[in-house]
Order: structure tokens, then sequence, then C-alpha cells
């Protein structure tokens, strides 16, 4: 099917010279952007772009989007305390049902601020797929190991990531993908994350593991085995082009290099970690290191939103008040963080993080007439520090529109959220 964004105010193309357009049409046939030009008329379905801008989807890179489920349910606690007295008893109760509700729930939050690509873990993975196809998402699913060092439970974790791999092999569908997802150094034994390393190459797909989210984990891997997180893994072999490290808070100047040299890559999740109170990533010493970074919103549980604009906006004022500066973490460059970044976090820069020709069409459209984006100086500088979710008026994945007019089109919202607050309802 062909779509004519028709007569776009403005285009934010996010290309390599960062082009603004004004007053474009853009063609997606075939799920791609195929022209921009002006006066574009095919027989395709149109959309008015008038008063709207259009920009490349957000990307968020770290999720655990089930979690949704537990979206107030344990907050103001240390991340320790949280995990073993809230999150992993609440998980217990968890099924397949329950984690498709509370991916789906995640999927139209996201849909409605803008998000067109994610990157998960979470149990029930095969739930994550189903989820991910029926809404229309973009993303990367994983199954996440942890085996606490019980030789047979690494077993049987190794089991479930080739059981998980086999599943979604069988969907045949190029919008979801496979990552394998070794939780973390201080819950997986170092045969597991060999193991995970292995078939990761094995199969030519990501790595994504938390890596020194607090000083205590850092602390604790100092005691255990002399050496600091990223340290270990570089020691074990594991660090490498394909590893994605979500958190990142607590790297000496020796683990940056490291993990420059190793082309490891991060993602940013600065609201859970101010919430859980565990640190800030170093961005200015990560991107002059030359590290590529993207920006994540982790789950629900630790955030409490899906929301990227909010994301950006933390990131921004984050960086700049605990560097005392406010040149750093400009608009445009947390914007390129949220969008080509994760593009290039993902291995997808080829694909999507930009609108240009032959990319896929995956691009938000943002009411202009929104408050937050009047009056209009600067676009960027809206979208970062003055817009939400809520000024996104249509998302397109892969040229489907999954939202219009701020309807969603995949997605039945109320059967959603009455199944979502059964399983809540559960947890009390
Ligand atoms: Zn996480």
């Amino acid at each position: 099917m062909e779509i004519i964004l028709k007569n776009c105010s403005c285009i934010l193309t996010q290309d390599a010279k960062r082009s603004t357009l004004s007053n474009r049409d853009i063609l997606i046939s075939d799920g791609k952007i195929a022209e921009i030009g002006q006066n574009l008329s095919r027989s395709g379905y149109v959309i008015d772009c008038k008063n709207k801008l259009a920009m490349p989807g957000l990307i968020n890179t770290h999720n655990h989007l089930a979690m949704t489920l537990f979206k107030g349910y344990g907050d103001d606690m240390p991340l320790d305390k949280w995990l073993k007295e809230k999150i992993w008893p609440a998980e217990q109760k968890l099924n397949a049902e329950a984690v498709y509700n509370g991916t789906m729930l995640a999927f139209a939050e996201m849909i409605r601020s803008g998000t067109t690509t994610f990157n998960d873990m979470y149990f029930f993975s095969e739930s994550i797929v189903d989820a991910t196809i029926n809404a229309g998402m973009r993303g990367f699913a994983s199954y996440p190991t942890i085996d606490h060092n019980n030789p047979e439970k690494t077993d049987s974790e190794i089991r479930n990531v080739k059981s998980f791999l086999s599943y979604l092999a069988s969907k045949n569908t190029g919008l979801v993908k496979p990552m394998v997802a070794p939780h973390a150094p201080y819950t997986c034994s170092r045969e597991l994350l060999e193991r995970s390393k292995e078939l990761a190459l094995k199969h030519n797909i990501g790595l994504h593991i938390h890596v020194s989210e607090t000083v205590k984990e850092v602390n604790d891997s100092i005691r255990d085995k002399d050496m600091r997180p990223v340290e270990y893994l570089e020691s074990i072999g594991f660090l490498g082009p394909e590893v994605i490290m979500a958190h990142s808070c607590h790297f000496s100047k020796e683990e940056i290099v490291l993990a420059a040299k190793r082309g490891a890559k991060i993602s940013h999740n600065p609201t859970s970690n101010m919430k859980l109170a565990g640190g800030s990533m170093q961005l200015k010493e990560f991107l002059d290191a030359g590290i590529l970074v993207s920006l994540g919103t982790d789950g629900s549980a630790s955030n409490n939103s899906l929301d990227m604009f909010n994301e950006m906006k933390v990131c921004a004022l984050l960086h700049k008040f605990s560097n005392n500066n406010p040149e750093i973490a400009s608009a445009q460059q947390v914007f390129d963080i949220a969008t080509r970044g994760g593009a290039k976090v993902l291995g997808l820069e080829k694909d999507i993080g930009a609108i240009e020709i032959d990319k896929q069409a995956d691009i938000v459209l943002i009411n202009l007439k929104d408050i937050s984006m009047i009056p209009n100086h600067n676009p960027i500088s809206n979208i970062v520090y003055s817009a939400n979710g809520s000024c996104v008026d249509t998302t397109i994945v892969n040229g489907k529109i999954l939202m219009e007019n701020r309807i969603l089109k995949t997605i039945d919202e109320e059967e959603v959220t009455d199944k979502v607050n059964e399983f809540a309802s559960t947890l009390v």
C-alpha cells in the first residue's frame, strides 16, 4: 500500500547533514520511504500533514516491556531490595497471557508517544514476539538468562534460549529479531556468559546485558572476582561490537577505554538510574571515547513511563546538572542519541533512524498546534525540552499506520487495559 504524507509543514530528516525540509510530501511504498518532494500525486492513502512535523520514530534500546504490569507496585527502594522483595516475588505470578497483555499495554504507550523500535529482554519471550507481530512494532526480543552460579540452571537457561530462537525463526518475520540476553555479570555464571557469547556469534545476533548499574554491583565484583564488571567481561572474552550494555553507570576510565576498544555499545537509562539512585553514566566521556550511545527507558517498574520524549529531557537535564555545564547534552545531541544513535546501537542504521529515501518508513507525525510546540523557534528544542508523547498525532512503522489522529489501529486499548487491571488485582 502507498501512503502520502502530504505537505508536511516540517520534516526533521535526521540525515547526515541534519537537514530540515519545509512543505514537502513523503511517499511511502512497500514499507519504505520511496520519494520526498513537492506535489507528489499518487493514488495512495493521503494524510494531510499541514501543521504536522515529520520525524524519525524514536528508538528505545533497553526495555522489559511487560513490567508495565508492575508499574507503581514497588517504588522508592534501592535496586537490590526492590528486586528481592518486590519484583522477583511478583514475577513468580507471571504467565504467557499476562506477559502478552503487559507487552501490548507497553506498545500502546510507545505508539502513543512516538516510539517505533524497542529492545526487550523478558520472560515468556514467545508472548513478546506474538505481541510485536500483532501490534506491528519493530524490535528485538530476548529471553533473559539468570543461573546464580547453579550449573543445572545454566543448562536449562541455554535450552530456553535455543527454544526461543527456534520459536522466533518459525515466525518468519522481519519486524522482530532476536538477541541473547544474559541478565548481568552478577546474576550469571562465567559459563553462562561464555555460552551466551558463543550462541550470539553462531547466530550472528546481539548480546543484551545489564552492566555496572550500581556501586554495590561494582564493589561486589571487586570483592568476588578482584575485577570491576567490565574488566571481568573483558577477561572472559565477552566484550565485542555485538554487545549492548544497559545502564553502564560506573565505568572507570580504563573500562571506558576497554568498551571503546571492543566496539561495545551502550543503552543509557537516565530516568531509571535517577529513580533508583543508582548513579549516572558519563555521557560526555563515552561519546568522546567514540562509544556508540543510545537511549532506553528500562522497564515501567523503574521509570515508570515509556515516553521517550520524557527520557530525552531527563537525559539532557541529568548531564547538564551533574556536570554543572549547560552546554553538555544539547537538544540536537540528545535527539540524535534517541534516533540515529539507537539505530546504530541496534545495527539498523541502514534501515531506520532517519527520514531518507530507501529507509524503512518508521515515521512519527507531531501536531504543531500542540501548545508544547508553540511558538516554533526551534522544533528540536521543543521536542526535547517542551513536548511529551501526547503531541504525537500519527505513528507509522514499516509503512503501516499504527496510530492516526491519536487513535490506535492495531491494539484494542480497552481490552488490553481491562486484562492488565485484572492481572494487577492478583498481585495484592
Ligand atoms: Zn533493565
